[in-house]
């Protein structure tokens, strides 16, 4: 049930996340449309499965081969259909003497391909998938070992991707979380008849971690959701909390749905992260790669520079990321390499090293400067979203189900 990373030597700890949820608004169940088609037409619906071909399907239900030759052509300038991507669902209505009457084909969560017959053939339009927002609280509480599986079922593995990527300049998932940290998430619940889908947008956080309480603000600027603190501060920074991204981690390991806490010693001017080999490691912050290859005791090093005089070190890697080189310039978060255990090292772990114009500075209590604040034009709007939020942070419960037993 619970694999275990190959960290030689380290007791893994694996923690989950326990995601309770209760909706706001308990929305009436939509009553069924009233069918308008005639009675004779029969629903085909499906998955494509992996390498089938529309002819593949137009086979199996023994649809005639010529419509699929005008279902392509009309559907060509709109969305390719040989291109039928596997796991995506179908639904094709035929009437009594097997002719389409219409094909619908979902493209991704975002839009679907919708092909109707007409007088001359048929036409074809990509449409959005237009979902219904629902304001939605989550809450839980991170417990050691085995908090709970944050039930994939209610999308709850991207939510913690989501709470992760919006604490990663403050909070390193893979090693900070504590036994009784506690979160509550304002989020958007999308849902399509009636049925969630997934979720949105974050909109606000509260998270107590290790005692201390942090909160995320998601305010839209320019059309684009940013995080802010409660005095519309921006969260991010110009260095990442940890050069190992929970998220990274996650879709690395995730056959298993479970996240390491990894081990930190500090050894020396550095950080030491054990980790299983092969795990990957992004760049902390924006620069330029001034070092690719191997340097004694650092075995396989990554240096980057920075603005600013500072530079990050990254050592022991067992390869580095594809299409690293010196002197390409690289972006907060981007893959530079793989843990390993190159040079001197007597398992595999991460060495991290931070310096300012070459003096090697403890990584964890750096003072890092923050993105742009909410402008000051916006500031009132900003103010009265956090003030709405916030009374929706106070007034939600944290449940608290022992997850741990199940
Ligand atoms: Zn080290």
């Amino acid at each position: 049930m619970i694999k275990r990373l190959g960290i030689i030597g380290v007791a893994v700890l694996i923690a989950f996340i326990a995601f309770r949820s209760n909706f706001e608004i308990v929305k009436p169940t939509k009553e069924a449309p009233v069918a308008q088609q005639q009675i004779c037409h029969k629903e085909l619906a499906g998955v494509v499965n992996k390498g089938e071909t529309l002819f593949d399907i137009f086979k199996k239900y023994n649809l005639d081969l010529t419509e699929l030759f005008k279902i392509k052509e009309a559907s060509a300038n709109i969305h390719r259909v040989r291109d039928l991507h596997p796991g995506q669902p179908y639904k094709i209505i035929i009437d009594n003497d097997n002719k389409i009457h219409s094909l619908i084909y979902w493209i991704d969560d975002e839009a679907f391909l919708n092909i109707r017959r007409n007088e001359s053939g048929f036409c074809a339009v990509k449409e959005q998938v237009e979902y219904e927002k629902i304001v939605h609280n989550v809450s839980g509480t991170i417990k050691n070992n085995l908090v709970s599986s944050i039930s994939d079922e209610n999308g709850g593995l991207l939510l913690a991707l989501q709470l992760s990527d919006i604490f990663a300049w403050d909070i390193d998932f893979t090693s900070d979380l504590r036994n009784g940290d506690t979160f509550k998430i304002v989020v958007e619940a999308l849902f399509l008849d009636g049925q969630f889908k997934k979720y949105g947008n974050i909109l606000s956080v509260e998270f107590i971690n290790n005692g201390k309480t942090y909160y995320a603000f998601g305010f839209e600027n320019k059309g684009k959701i940013d995080y802010y603190d409660a005095d519309g501060k921006s969260l991010k920074k110009a260095f990442l909390k940890a050069p190992l991204s929970f998220r990274r981690i996650s879709s690395h390991f995730s056959k298993g749905r479970f996240h390491p806490i990894l081990k930190i010693y500090r050894p020396h001017h550095g950080l030491d992260y054990t980790a299983a080999a092969g795990t990957p490691v992004s760049s902390v912050g924006d620069g330029t790669i001034i070092f690719k290859g191997r340097k004694g005791q650092y075995g396989n090093l990554i240096i980057i520079r920075h603005k600013n005089g500072w530079g990050t070190y990254y050592g022991h890697l067992s390869k580095f990321a594809k299409g690293i080189k010196r002197g390409s310039r690289v972006g907060q978060g981007d893959l530079i390499g793989y843990v390993g255990s190159t040079g001197l090292a007597t398992g595999p772990h991460l060495h991290y090293e931070v310096r300012i114009n070459n003096k090697p500075v403890n990584p964890l209590t750096l003072k890092l400067p923050s993105g742009s604040p909410v402008p000051t034009s916006l500031m009132a709007d900003f103010s009265r979203f956090r003030n709405d939020m916030r009374l929706k942070l106070e007034t939600m419960g944290i449940q608290t189900t022992d997850y741990a037993k199940k």
